[in-house]
């Protein structure tokens, strides 16, 4: 089935505010029919808050706006992320006050308010849903778009399956990525070896074992696939595989199925805002220059659809090389922009095809232009401040 995506263009024919981003938010909030939705509902607002002093994250001009359409509907909304990113929010300037609603940690300050899911996925067993977010009976999934160093890149499913879980469960899914048996000592006697292949990762995604200098750990993040590492590893003694890197997004598109079942299917709905795109997710927390073009603002019911849209269009620009930071490496790949940033095995599509597959959506979707561009010649640009 063929699900629409609603888009919001960067660009603008005219200098006009009708036609900038937060104006198309609106025209995106008409078309899901928001307002309709939400009467007598409680709302949970899924943002990724930042942290530190990120300022990429998503504007209050534009959370507002949310907030408004879901209290014109009836609804009651909150705003929720997990506690680390809720703590100090307000030096990024997330207050109730400026959003319009309260501001709750999702599984509560202590990060201990969540209900267990059960479903088994190699170290996986027990997943902690945190209880605000179970507790709404309606959520909308605003995600800003980053690059990401596990999956290749952030969006609205990175948004729900990290940011809907405790702590706990968010360690774990990062510990499925060394579920797979990836370091075989056996093949590797010599301790000299051992040290060349340490010292051979530009990344430090190598390390000794804190114990046991003949066991070696690998970093998943900082991997590039680079493969310097296999130039001097006996054959077979250290696998860099596509199977470890894939682990950790099929464990997300898991997560976000768990937590997407706690809610009638009409009651969730994406957004997501792809500007000011960084090498790395907004917990870093920090800003680094953007590595792409801005890519506009989807709106779907559908997560599968709406991530893959975004990949699409953010793929349709290369990599701004000139701003990515200087420690990182770029790979001369036919891939999408963020693996080319990443590595070829965090293919950032592999979780929207895991979504698929588990029937959160459909990878087939149609671009709907909430407000399409005209090609024009030079004219009166339309709004302009008089200088009386
Ligand atoms: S493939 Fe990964 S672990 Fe090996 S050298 Fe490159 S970055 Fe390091």
């Amino acid at each position: 089935m063929t699900s629409k995506v609603y888009w919001g263009s960067p660009r603008q024919t005219f200098l006009q505010p009708n036609e900038t981003l937060p104006a198309k938010l609106d025209l995106i909030l008409d078309a899901l029919n928001l307002r309709d939705r939400v009467k007598g509902e409680m709302v949970c607002l899924k943002l990724h808050l930042g942290n530190n002093i990120s300022y990429s994250v998503i504007h209050p001009v534009f959370i507002r706006k949310v907030v408004q359409a879901i209290k014109d509907g009836g609804g009651k909304p909150f705003i929720s992320d997990v506690s680390w990113d809720v703590h100090a929010c307000e030096e990024r300037g997330y207050t109730a006050e400026v959003l319009g609603c309260p501001i709750y940690p999702a599984a509560g300050p202590g990060d201990h308010y969540a209900y267990p899911h059960e479903w088994e996925y190699k170290n996986l067993k027990t997943w902690m849903v945190a209880g605000m977010i179970e507790d709404a009976t309606f959520m909308v999934d605003f995600a800003h778009i980053k690059g990401h160093p596990a999956t290749g890149f952030g969006g609205c499913f990175k948004n729900i399956a990290l940011g809907c879980m405790t702590g706990k469960t968010r360690g774990q899914m990062h510990d499925v990525q060394h579920y797979d048996r990836y370091w075989f000592k056996e093949l590797c006697a010599d301790e000299e070896v051992r040290q060349q292949i340490v010292d051979s990762c530009p990344t430090g995604a190598l390390v000794f074992d804190k114990n046991d200098r003949s066991e070696l750990h690998l970093h998943f993040d900082p991997c590039n696939m680079c493969m310097r590492c296999q130039q001097v590893a006996p054959q077979g003694a250290l696998k860099i595989d596509p199977v470890n890197f894939a682990a950790f997004q099929e464990a997300c598109a898991i997560s976000t199925a768990i937590t997407m079942d706690t809610f009638a299917k009409e009651k969730v709905t994406h957004l997501a805002l792809a500007t000011h795109m960084t090498p790395v997710c907004d917990c870093f927390g920090f800003t680094s220059m953007p590595i792409l073009a801005d890519a506009g603002i989807f709106g779907s019911d559908d997560i599968v659809a709406i991530d893959k849209a975004v990949l699409d269009v953010t793929g349709r620009s290369a990599l701004i090389k000139e701003n990515v930071p200087t420690c990182m490496e770029v790979i001369s790949k036919p891939v999408h922009p963020f693996a080319q940033l990443h590595g070829e095995y965090k293919d950032p599509y592999q979780v929207v095809r895991y979504g698929e597959q588990l029937g959160l959506g459909s990878l087939d979707y149609e671009l709907v232009d909430v407000f399409p561009v005209q090609e024009k010649g030079p004219q009166p640009m339309g709004y302009y401040i008089s200088a009386e």
